[in-house]
């Protein structure tokens, strides 16, 4: 079994145009188009078995329109997706609208703060925190040297401030600033994935940003349409890990955390 744990999914008659987006956004070419066949197609042929599927609400407008696309997908989909929910720190109705994710089978929330232009410890986004405690993990985009929004920093006052708030940081807690996010998260007892991170080191210095967080906490994932999983496999296997924690990260820790 492996299950990626960060797979960004758009409806078809839009996917081409989002994926073209983010890698304008990153200026990083990505490799697929952002669609659900593409993802079982590529997916599959890696031997990735189940999907962590996920999509952000850039504006409060698309968060239900989004929710009620992930929720059809998993319901088509039920042996192979998990899907995680939108929210906006600008949407009318948090409470209300967290309430409705749980209801629809969704597992938790999603939030990219960079494409969201809102800081992770602006006050504004903690009615997202308090309805989510205890209930839903959130997967926080986090870290960007050309922006302080999703700042390592900025999510660690969140950890603090929400003591029963289940993180996961998305890209080893701090994308582009893994060394801050490696002194900040030291066994901090926040759960992270690595994708879009392998690609950026050395193999031995992945596998010590990954012990740093805890080999338990920490998920495998491509942040489709972004890497291939194939590749981002081989890259994996390449790390100083033994095969208890290969099988740990590859879903031992997200079967755990999701319930499943
Ligand atoms: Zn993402």
């Amino acid at each position: 079994m492996i299950i990626d744990a960060h797979a960004h999914i758009f409806p078809d008659k839009i996917a081409e145009r989002a994926a073209n987006g983010i890698s304008g956004f990153y200026g990083m070419k990505v490799r697929y188009n952002g669609s659900l066949g593409e993802l079982f197609s590529e997916g599959g042929a890696a031997g990735v078995t189940k999907y962590l599927v996920q999509s952000v609400a850039t504006v409060p407008e698309q968060v239900t329109a989004i929710n009620n696309f992930i929720s059809e997908s998993v319901k088509k989909y039920p042996d192979k997706l998990i899907g995680f929910g939108a929210m906006h720190p600008d949407f009318p109705d948090i409470a209300g609208e967290t309430e409705r994710i749980i209801s629809l089978g969704l597992c938790g929330i999603k939030l990219h703060s960079d494409f969201q232009r809102f800081d992770i410890d602006d006050p504004k986004a903690f009615p997202i925190y308090e309805a989510a405690s205890g209930r839903l993990p959130i997967l926080f985009h986090v870290g960007d040297n050309r922006y302080e929004y999703s700042s390592p920093r900025k999510l660690l006052n969140v950890v603090k401030k929400f003591p029963r708030l289940t993180v996961i940081g998305a890209h080893l807690a701090g994308w582009s600033r893994w060394d801050e996010a490696a002194e900040l998260f030291a066994h901090s007892g926040i759960y992270a994935d690595c994708s879009s991170t392998l690609y950026a080191m050395s193999p031995e210095h992945a596998a010590d940003l990954i012990r740093n967080i805890g080999t338990d906490r920490v998920l495998w994932g491509t942040d489709y349409p972004m890497w291939d999983a194939k590749e981002e496999l081989e890259r994996f296997y390449k790390l100083p890990l033994t095969a208890e924690e290969q099988e740990m990260i590859l879903y031992k820790n997200a079967l755990r955390l999701l319930g499943e």
